[in-house]
């Protein structure tokens, strides 16, 4: 089955993307100038010989630990302020070209600096060791190298804060507590949501569920990643207790949804969205077996997201291809699936939204696909 749009016209239509993680979407030949700038190892400084070894393109039977790795020589160059200010900036840019017109950027600042993975060791590719970057600095970074970007290119960008969900078992509970916290504190300032990332096959979202309520009452949205490992029915229970125990308004991935229909009509009524990204390897074989055809019939606000564009090697346009191709959906499809990105985006305020709304109405959005 083919979609009638091609390659270029959907790289060239306006597009949303509010799922895509900062460290999974910095390109090789970033990594390599702020790497012989800030002094971080690479195993090579070659373009081609780098990034054979850095973008994930066989993910299938590697474990979990080894893909994570792959993140670590993104994360390396972005544990200075310098190199999380520029690869937030170059960010934006990469955004812009690709016309997406509104992003929700996620990161875990603790990565950055207090909270590391467990998978990274600094010794590993700092020379000389960086001085441990506090949250609220890396947020700032991250937070200033967005807003030149969007000063720049006019697009707009807000921020998640991942709450890694090893980090409680490694840093214990006040490294998650810190970071819904930290949410709050930032909530004027760009952050709009936090989520839940990384091993859910070890990790049950209940244990994060106070730090969850903790944002009740606040801006910020709880936009945790669920139903993404596992088997179904593991995966059905995780996306239920992050319905109503973490108080989800968006869930990543949440793949066997379309299983039930107690979980479809909470999502339709409670508008949760719903993040897919076709291509994604981590999911297993999304295409297949996630169903978008049948959430767009239910009015599930589902939408496409892109997740690790570059490490994973396929731009949100690839999976927009891919997606379209599979469903043989065509442009009354793809301005469908943006009008539910555009009505669920977590913005920062009406103010925005109105901005973000314009944006899209300018480049051939109907208006009677918005929400009010
Ligand atoms: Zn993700």
């Amino acid at each position: 089955m083919t979609t009638t749009l091609t390659r270029e016209e959907i790289f060239r239509l306006p597009k949303t993307d509010l799922h895509r993680h900062l460290d999974g979407a910095v390109q090789p030949e970033l990594v390599i100038k702020l790497a012989k700038q800030l002094g971080v190892k690479l195993p090579t400084y070659d373009l081609a010989e780098f990034t054979k070894l850095y973008q994930i393109t066989e993910p299938k039977g590697m474990p979990i630990d080894q893909l994570f790795q792959r993140f670590a020589w993104a994360i390396a160059v972005m544990r200075t302020p310098q190199g999380l200010c520029q690869a937030a900036y170059e960010q934006v840019l990469d955004l812009a070209r690709e016309n997406i017109l509104y992003a929700e950027i996620r990161f875990a600042p603790g990565y950055h600096g207090v909270y590391p993975a467990p998978w990274y060791k600094p010794t590993a590719y700092e020379e000389p060791l960086f001085p441990i970057m506090s949250l609220e600095n890396a947020v700032i970074n991250v937070l200033s190298g967005l807003a030149s970007g969007i000063a720049e290119t006019g697009i707009e960008v807000n921020l998640t804060l991942c709450i890694p969900r090893e980090s409680l078992f490694a840093h214990g509970p006040k490294s998650v507590a810190d970071i819904a916290k930290l949410a709050v504190e930032f909530q004027d300032w760009g952050i709009v949501a936090i989520d839940l990332a990384c091993d859910e096959l070890s990790h049950s979202p209940y244990h994060y569920a106070q730090a969850f309520r903790s944002t009740i009452g606040s801006r910020i949205r709880r936009n945790p990643h669920a139903g993404e490992m596992g088997v179904d029915a593991y995966r059905l229970d995780c996306i239920q207790a992050c319905i109503t125990q973490l108080h989800a308004d968006g869930l990543g991935h949440a793949l066997p949804i379309w299983q039930s229909d107690y979980l479809m009509a909470w999502a339709r009524t409670k508008n949760i969205r719903i993040e897919r990204t076709p291509l994604s390897p981590v999911d297993g074989c999304s295409l297949a077996d996630g169903h978008l055809d049948v959430l767009l019939d239910y009015k599930v606000p589902v939408v496409i997201t892109s997740d690790d564009p570059v490490l994973m090697r396929a731009s949100l346009t690839d999976n927009w291809l891919a997606a379209l191709n599979y469903h043989n959906f065509g442009a009354k499809e793809f301005w469908q699936l943006t009008a539910n990105a555009v009505n669920h985006g977590f913005f920062r305020s009406a103010a925005q939204k109105k901005r973000v709304q314009q944006l899209f109405v300018k480049q051939g959005l109907d208006r009677s696909l918005l929400m009010k």
